[in-house]
């Protein structure tokens, strides 16, 4: 940066979730895993100074972001000329509609690509957002706390297999890529951190019948993990419904695939 470079030093702000990126390795790890293609629409979640913006601009030319803190608008304007064309939208990333978003931002496919190393306090809000606009995101890159990787990749069996992993493997594919040290960041989050791709299954790939219906299902039967299956449906699916499914009423939660759920869910009940 010259001189006359906007200043971005400022105290970070823990309750936006603020932990700057500095490790070059990492942020070049995360624009190769990105790897625009010329016509791509990329969206950053939280561009925060720019540690990832500038890089993906100095590659691409073109970048929208969309940014919380006001105290960031003007220097990330002042410093994106420098780089190429950035469109800033100010404002909360959960009041964001990324259907109407990617319908003002036509591409070859009519969708957009989210990154971001995202405020950890927000990660799941953030996630679920992302699934209610799915059919407008090709794929999304994203930062997050390691154990929150993990637990959205996790199988059946294992001990963090719950809520997150099914909800978010049945509508995309979760694959985790590389983790980051807390010594990549300013200040240092406490938690390692792990970048995560998740790519939206084609409508024709989601067995889920009613949304509405599965999410009740997973949450009821993560809701209480350590019961049964026939007791933590209790009210939601009775036995009969649960052996229709091919599923064990004494089974629990963390022992059902992701086929279990949706087969249960998208069974007509009472
Ligand atoms: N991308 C930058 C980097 O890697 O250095 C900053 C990442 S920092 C972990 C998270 C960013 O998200 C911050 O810039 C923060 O201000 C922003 N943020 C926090 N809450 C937000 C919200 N609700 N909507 C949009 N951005 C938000």
């Amino acid at each position: 940066m010259t001189s006359d470079a906007p200043r971005f030093q400022r105290e970070a702000k823990k309750h936006l979730g603020q932990h700057f990126l500095h490790e070059r390795g990492i942020i070049d790890k995360i624009v190769r895993a990105v790897d625009p293609k010329p016509g791509d629409r990329l969206v950053e979640i939280g561009p925060g100074q720019g540690a990832i913006t500038f890089p993906l601009l100095d590659r691409h030319r073109e970048l929208t972001v969309i940014e919380f803190d006001r105290d960031l608008i003007a220097p990330l304007t002042e410093a994106a000329k420098a780089h190429g064309e950035l469109t800033i939208v100010h404002g909360d990333v959960l009041a964001v509609d990324f259907t109407a978003l990617a319908a003002g931002m036509p591409s070859d496919d009519g969708k957009i690509r989210l990154v971001g190393n995202l405020p950890y306090n927000l990660s799941s809000p953030i996630l679920f957002h992302a699934l209610d606009h799915a059919a407008a995101i090709r794929d999304m890159h994203f930062m997050l706390q390691k154990e929150v990787v993990d637990r959205m990749a996790a199988e059946p069996g294992s001990k963090v297999y719950g809520r997150l992993s099914v909800m978010l493997q049945a509508y995309c594919r979760v694959t985790p890529l590389f983790k980051v040290p807390p010594g990549a960041f300013r200040p240092p989050p406490k938690v390692d951190s792990a970048v995560v791709r998740m790519v939206p299954r084609a409508p024709d790939e989601i067995g889920v019948k009613d949304g509405k219906r599965f999410a009740n299902v997973v949450r009821a039967a993560f809701g209480q993990r350590r019961k049964t299956l026939r007791n933590a449906l209790n009210g939601v699916a009775d036995t009969a419904l649960i052996e229709a499914a091919g599923l064990r009423p004494d089974a629990r939660a963390e022992q059902i695939d992701v086929g279990g759920f949706v087969r249960l869910a998208n069974l007509p009940h009472a």
